[in-house]
């Protein structure tokens, strides 16, 4: 596991897609560059989700809030009193960790031994086996789940109570040792608030303190008003936003999984109060499908439905992906009741309320809310994408599966050799296709090296020019999964990449 996803580090690295930020100075701790094949890969994504989000759904518009907003919107959302996360110090490394992961870090120890244990009966009972049975009635497995669970809802508890000295006995109890240093000397726990602060305004007097957004979600809600008079929308209706949100992670690890500048891609779905569960439903059942349709494996998405739910939320439940490291959440999906309209009425003193032309009434809407990480998704796509083939002849290829809708490059145009005319034609269909799609031009090295170049950087189609193009106008195409070539005319190439990249 932990070599796949090195792999998938050093893949994206050397073949353009992500960069460490600021390598040069040694770097800077969860903070990412995408490099020209990232750039495109998650432009693509972020297209392919405004695409299903707005424009296949005439009653869902999208904005594109500023990320300063006024300070007291971060106190009305709550940001400012609850977006915590519980710290602790170890006194002699001197590190620093969230104490609930140190925790679900230890329970996922205990689930290692539970897969081992099915591992080894799998194998022992080969096609008899089932295995929820064997989970549910095998002795030592249910000693561990219950172990496990009992650990977390004590957790969950304390945190809920604000009862931090019990999550540092929680801690002393299970003699959690530092990571990296293997010393269990701990401080007490702290909360820490994960927003950064920044200044706006010249003069000492006059600056006036400001937060970079946590989340997206804010600046569509006190925009609500302003969307649907102008719009003219009817509830139910939804505004979309895609964009940049900061928070000041502790736990800095997992590459571009848990990031300290990333983007999000969030929908607000506004609705009747008492229709929530039926929306909830339906967005949970939606955003699942949406990500089936990039056919990347029903087996790898699953929900997590919350049992602990925010303060703004009456249901919530997680898409989590099998990333390299495990199940992990990828979306989120939440019913947010009219918690944050009511608390921007609140502090604004503005009503945000919706006059409901069949009821004759006005209300404050309730909201559902779809939240996705775009560099999250990014992982998802890449870390799945990224796979090592052996071929017949013994030898294995590298190749990046990419979904061809979200391929950085959608087909690289080959002379077969540096003379005779064929680079003219080649660059000739350059030109032509180039309208439609991203495509590049590559002259260098034998062909052969040539399509492994464009296997491991995801391109899902070469074109070959050769000799006989000259002749008759055909060239040959070659697809990157099942490495199949064809002869087809060039006149035909904009048709044939078409029916594959286009959704
Ligand atoms: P986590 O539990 O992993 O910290 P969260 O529950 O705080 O995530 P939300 O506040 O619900 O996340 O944010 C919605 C989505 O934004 C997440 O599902 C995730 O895809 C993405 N996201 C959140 N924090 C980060 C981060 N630090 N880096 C990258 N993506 C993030």
């Amino acid at each position: 596991q932990d070599d796949q996803f090195k792999k998938v580090i050093s893949h994206a690295k050397e073949y353009g897609y992500v960069f460490q930020s600021s390598e040069i100075y040694d770097g800077l701790s969860a903070v990412y560059d995408y490099a020209q094949n990232g750039a495109e890969l998650k432009k693509n994504i972020r297209d392919y989700w405004w695409k299903a989000m707005v424009q296949m759904n005439e009653n869902i518009v999208g904005i594109d809030a500023a990320i300063f907003m006024h300070p007291t919107t971060w106190k009305a959302s709550g940001h400012v009193d609850a977006f915590n996360d519980p710290l602790i110090d170890n006194k002699d490394s001197k590190k620093r960790y969230r104490a609930d992961v140190l925790i679900e870090d230890y329970c996922a120890k205990i689930e290692a031994k539970i897969e081992k244990e099915v591992k080894k009966a799998e194998k022992r009972f080969g096609d008899a086996f089932n295995k929820e049975e064997f989970v549910s009635t095998n002795g030592r497995v249910v000693g561990y789940q219950e172990k496990i669970n009992s650990i977390l809802s004590r957790m969950a508890k304390s945190l809920e109570n604000e009862d931090l000295a019990d999550v540092k006995a929680l801690i002393e109890e299970l003699e959690i040792a530092d990571p990296l240093t293997g010393s269990k000397n701990w401080t007490d726990v702290k909360q820490f608030n994960l927003m950064f602060g920044t200044k706006l305004g010249a003069s000492a007097e006059s600056a006036m303190d400001l937060y970079l957004r946590p989340e997206t979600a804010q600046g569509i809600f006190v925009n609500f008003l302003n969307v649907q008079k102008t719009s003219r929308l009817k509830i139910p209706f939804g505004i979309a936003q895609t964009g940049k949100a900061f928070r000041n992670e502790i736990v800095a690890r997992q590459f571009i999984f848990r990031m300290r500048e990333f983007e999000q891609m969030e929908m607000q779905f506004f609705i009747k109060p008492g229709t929530q569960k039926e929306w909830y439903d339906y967005w949970k059942e939606h955003r699942m499908k949406w990500h089936l349709s990039l056919g990347m494996g029903a087996d790898n998405y699953r929900f997590h439905d919350h049992e602990k739910l925010a303060h703004y939320a009456d249901a919530a439940a997680d898409i989590e992906f099998k990333f390299p490291f495990g199940f992990k959440e990828l979306e989120g999906i939440h019913s947010r009741t009219d918690f944050d309209l009511k608390a921007h009425e609140e502090h604004s003193g503005k009503k945000l309320q919706y006059f409901d032309h069949e009821d004759n009434a006005s209300y404050t809407p309730y909201v559902l809310e779809t939240s996705i990480g775009l560099d999250r998704m990014f992982l998802a796509v890449f870390s799945n994408s990224l796979q090592e083939e052996e071929l017949e002849n013994g030898t294995t290829r590298t190749v990046l599966k990419l979904p061809s809708v979200l391929a950085p490059v959608k087909a690289a145009i080959l002379p077969l050799v540096k003379k005779d005319g064929l680079p003219e034609i080649a660059k000739q269909i350059v030109e032509e296709l180039k309208w439609d799609f991203n495509v590049i031009y590559d002259e260098k090295d034998a062909v052969g090296r040539r399509y492994r170049r464009q296997d491991a950087n995801g391109t899902p189609f070469c074109i070959t020019v050769d000799h006989d193009s000259k002749e008759d106008g055909t060239v040959t195409i070659r697809h990157r999964d099942s490495m199949e070539q064809e002869r087809v005319k060039i006149e035909d190439l904009r048709t044939i990449i078409k029916q594959e990249v286009d959704v």
